[in-house]
C-alpha cells in the first residue's frame, strides 16, 4: 500500500482527477465529498477508490472524518485541499451568507482538514499538503470579493506553513489553476466563456482537470521535497504571477 492521501472533494471535477491520478500513482487515496450521493456512489463503482462524507467547513466533521481514514486506510501522508464553491455576486449585492458560505468551505476548511493530520505529519516527518487555490486568488476577479478573498488567503496560508513544516519534512504549496471544464465553470453561460473567457486564455482552451492533477502528483512525490511555500500557476498564460 501505498502512501495515503486524502482529496477534500474529491469524487469529481479537479478532484475526481486528483484522486484517480494519485491512485494510478500506487498511492492509497481517500477521497471526500459533501452531498453528491450519487457522483460518489458512481466515482467509488468506478475507480474502486473509497469515498467519504463530510462537510469541510466544519471542524469537528474534519477531525472525524480524518481518524475514519486512518482507521481504514492507515496515517495520513497527503492532504489535497481542493473542496471548493462559488457564490458569486457583485459586493453591492452579496449576502453575509453568500460571503461566509465561502469563506468558510474554501479558506478555513484548510484548517479544518489540515490541522487534524499536521501532528501526525510532524511526527512521521513526512508530508505533503497542497491547496487548489485560483487564478482569482492571485489577481481578483469582480463579482468574487468573497471567492478571490479565500483563495488569496489560501495561499498566504500556504507561504506560512511551508516555514513551520519545512524541518519536519513536510511541503505545503498552492496550485492555482485557472479556466478548468468542470462543473464549476459549466455553470457559466457559454456565450461568455466563448466571448469573454476564452480570447483572454493565450492557449484558446479551458484547462482538463487532468492537468492539474499532474501538478498535485510531481508536488506530492519525492522528487518535490524542496518545493514549499510555492504558488504553481497552471493557467494556459492568462496570468503571468
Ligand atoms: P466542482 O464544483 O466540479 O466540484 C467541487 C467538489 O467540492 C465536489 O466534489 C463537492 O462535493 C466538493 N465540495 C463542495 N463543498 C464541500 C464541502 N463543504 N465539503 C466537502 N466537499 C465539498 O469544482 P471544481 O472541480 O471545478 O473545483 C475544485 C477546486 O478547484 C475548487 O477549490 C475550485 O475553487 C478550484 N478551482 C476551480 C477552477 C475551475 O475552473 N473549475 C479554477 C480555479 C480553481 P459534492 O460532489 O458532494 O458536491
Amino acid at each position: 500500500m501505498g502512501r495515503v492521501a486524502v482529496v477534500t472533494g474529491g469524487t469529481r471535477g479537479i478532484g475526481g482527477a486528483i484522486s484517480k491520478t494519485l491512485k494510478a500513482a500506487g498511492y492509497t487515496v481517500a477521497a471526500n465529498y459533501a452531498g453528491n450521493d450519487e457522483a460518489a456512489a458512481r466515482f467509488k463503482a468506478e475507480t474502486g477508490i473509497p469515498v467519504y462524507k463530510w462537510d469541510v467547513s466544519n471542524y469537528d466533521a474534519c477531525a472525524t472524518g480524518l481518524a475514519q481514514v486512518e482507521k481504514d486506510l492507515g496515517p495520513i501522508d497527503i492532504v489535497v485541499n481542493n473542496a471548493g464553491i462559488t457564490r458569486d455576486g457583485f459586493f453591492h449585492k452579496m449576502t453575509k451568507e453568500q460571503w461566509y458560505e465561502v469563506i468558510n468551505t474554501n479558506l478555513n476548511s484548510l484548517f479544518n482538514m489540515t490541522r487534524p493530520a499536521w501532528e501526525g505529519m510532524r511526527t512521521r516527518k513526512f508530508g505533503r499538503v497542497i491547496c487548489i487555490s485560483s487564478i482569482n486568488g492571485q489577481k481578483g476577479q469582480a463579482g468574487q470579493a468573497n471567492y478571490s478573498a479565500a483563495k488569496a488567503g489560501e495561499i498566504g496560508f500556504v507561504k506560512a506553513l511551508a516555514q513551520e513544516g519545512a524541518r519536519a519534512g513536510i511541503t505545503v504549496n498552492a496550485i492555482c489553476p485557472g479556466y478548468i471544464g468542470t462543473e464549476m465553470v459549466r455553470k457559466i453561460d457559454p456565450a461568455i466563456i466563448e466571448k469573454s473567457i476564452l480570447p483572454h486564455i493565450p492557449v484558446g482552451r479551458l484547462g482538463e482537470p487532468e492537468e492539474i492533477a499532474r501538478c498535485v502528483l510531481f508536488l506530492a512525490s519525492d522528487d518535490a521535497g524542496f518545493i514549499t511555500g510555492s504558488t504553481l500557476t497552471a493557467n494556459g498564460g492568462q496570468y503571468m504571477a
